[in-house]
């Protein structure tokens, strides 16, 4: 299993002649790390994913917020500390973002299990996505529902991280595998909710859409996009990319993630100049 060629990730970003300077300095393959072949258990070893060029992804017509239907609610199921979750998915997304009040699941008609193996509490994930559809705001572009209690998505399954109906604008995703709601959760929300929009797993850049097989792979991903996912993203919600990444650079100093607050700082001091002298905000 070989890395997939330079020439090919970098076609994947698509003709950028025309765009507006700031959002081709921020889409510079330069600034970004080549995918390196992955190890025997990573997920590309395992998983014959094609990729998903910009034209493709474009020609594949995904839901794309309107003004009717763009803010993100997250709704989390039982009590406890979101901690930089609702900032990250402001920022990432440059959408509105609600947090609805806590959801009791005892009250919820979920269904439950012990773990055969393990003996944890998990749930359903079915009957919470039903929950999460019933649920659905009128101005909802999608509803993520967040646990800290373990998920399964059918009897035989041992467990599973999250799982989502796209069509439906439900997703829901546990952190209780995760020590408590920090680096790794973010990443998560980012990557599951992205998959939202219709971008599929990224095979050319070192990417948070990046697929994972183990979390030590997961751990190795950044929590920022490649080029070829944020010009998907960007064309799909049409934010600022250097007002973005502003906002992604506080947030990440405010919650520790300082070598990806370096890399936003990077990339503004970069960008930013080519917006310099200009009135002009390009959407
Ligand atoms: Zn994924
Ligand atoms: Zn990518």
């Amino acid at each position: 299993m070989k890395a997939v060629a330079l020439a090919v990730a970098i076609a994947a970003i698509g003709d950028t002649h025309g765009l507006p300077p700031t959002l081709r300095c921020a889409l510079d393959p330069s600034h970004f790390e080549a995918m390196p072949a992955p190890g025997p258990s990573d997920w590309l070893a395992n998983h014959a994913e094609p990729g998903q060029t910009f034209e493709q992804f474009v020609a594949s017509r995904p839901n794309r917020p309107t003004p009717q239907r763009r803010t993100i609610y997250l709704q989390p199921l039982g009590t406890f500390d979101l901690g930089p979750i609702k900032e990250w998915t402001e920022a990432f997304f440059m959408m509105p973002v609600v947090v609805r009040p806590p959801l009791d699941i005892r009250f919820a008609h979920i269904t439950a299990r012990r773990n055969p193996s393990g003996g944890q509490e998990q749930l359903l994930t079915s009957d919470i996505l039903a929950l999460l559809k019933r649920e659905l705001p009128a101005d909802a572009y999608c509803m993520l529902g967040i646990t800290m209690i373990d998920l399964y998505p059918d009897p035989a399954w041992n467990f599973v991280f999250g799982q989502a109906a796209l069509r439906e604008r439900v997703g829901v995703y546990s952190f209780a595998r995760y020590d408590g709601v920090a680096r790794r959760s973010c990443k998560v929300l980012a990557h599951e909710t992205s998959h939202m929009f219709g971008i599929e797993h990224c095979i050319y850049f070192r990417c948070v859409l990046n697929g994972s097989n183990h979390l030590a792979e997961s751990d190795a991903r950044p929590m920022h996009l490649c080029p070829v996912d944020l010009r998907k993203l960007q064309w799909s919600i049409g934010f600022d990319v250097i007002e973005r990444y502003r906002r992604l650079e506080t947030v990440c100093e405010r919650a520790g993630f300082a070598d990806e607050a370096r890399w936003y700082a990077g990339q503004i001091q970069r960008c930013s100049k080519f917006a310099r002298g200009s009135s002009t905000v390009f959407r």
